[in-house]
């Protein structure tokens, strides 16, 4: 009987992964015997392949875009995480039953930490209301924010996120919602959870808005929100620590132990 343990990642496209690299890093490191694959699928086959792939001693699955919704559909099981996200991540299965958890908000949270910013009290812009804004507004709550703003280019999406999230998060956080062409004040930390970057637009930010820390979701693009902090000599950051991040918390629960995020940072 082996003793390797099998993982994958889920998506279409799947080859951009850098999930089986960051999976095999943390493996290493920990002296984990395993295998990381990617699995391809189109949207008619995810289900039957998600079920194929436990009903087949797979032990962990990730899952990326555009299935995190579907696998949210599929769960037996789900996160408080993932019911706020209402995305799924990371799947796992137990006496027959299909668990799923959102793993991205923490991502971020241990990225922001690894950072050495401080989120304990911190006041927080985050620009975009999609998917990614949807999963991480509960862990930075949890991580002690005592004010989120949710700010997009369409106001009622982000009026809707707010309705959503704000039943899920206690008082002592307070969440608004605002277009993001009314954005000014003073914020600790400003998000740029928009796909701004990935399409090659620019962000016009406002003079009158002042910050501290800036952090880009996305990595590998340039972006105009991150060259606007450089020129102001605001700290920054790009989306590769969050994307590690995430990968840790699910290694973490399919292996019970958790590799430090700063000793993964250089695979980039
Ligand atoms: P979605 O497509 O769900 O949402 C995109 C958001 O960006 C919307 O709010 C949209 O506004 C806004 N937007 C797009 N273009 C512009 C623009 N030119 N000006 C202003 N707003 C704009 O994307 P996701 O939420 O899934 O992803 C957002 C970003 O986060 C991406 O860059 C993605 O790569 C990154 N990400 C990084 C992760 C990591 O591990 N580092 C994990 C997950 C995501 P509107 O509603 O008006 O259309």
């Amino acid at each position: 009987m082996s003793h390797i343990k099998k993982f994958a990642v889920i998506g279409n496209p799947i080859e951009q992964s850098r999930s089986p690299e960051l999976h095999q890093a943390f493996a290493k490191k920990e002296n984990i015997s395993l295998t990381y694959d990617k699995i391809y699928a189109e949207k008619s086959e995810f289900k039957s392949m998600v079920y194929d792939f436990f009903t087949h001693h797979g032990v962990g699955m990730n899952v990326t875009v555009p299935f995190k919704e579907d696998a949210f559909a599929l769960c037996d099981v789900l996160s408080d995480r993932a019911q706020a996200a209402k995305a799924v991540n990371t799947l796992w299965s137990k006496d027959g039953l299909i668990y799923g958890d959102n793993t991205d908000g923490q991502g971020l949270v241990d990225a922001i930490h690894a950072l050495g910013w401080p989120l304990a009290h911190a006041k927080i812009l985050i620009l975009g209301a999609g998917g990614a804004t949807r999963g991480v507004v509960l862990p930075l709550a949890q991580a002690g924010a005592t004010q989120i703003v949710i700010a997009n280019r369409t106001y009622a999406r982000a009026a809707q996120l707010v309705c959503d999230l704000k039943a899920l998060i206690t008082p002592s956080t307070i969440l608004t919602a605002c277009p993001i062409d009314q954005i000014s004040g003073q914020y600790d930390l400003v998000i740029n959870a928009t796909s701004a970057s990935l399409s090659g637009d620019t962000l016009t930010l406002p003079k009158d808005l002042q910050f501290n820390y800036a952090y880009e979701m996305a990595y590998g693009k340039a972006s105009s929100f991150l060259t606007h902090a450089q020129q102001r000599g605001i700290a920054y950051s790009d989306g590769f620590g969050m994307l590690v991040g995430q990968a840790i918390v699910s290694f973490e629960i399919w292996n019970g132990c958790k590799p430090k995020l700063t000793d993964f940072l250089d695979l980039k």
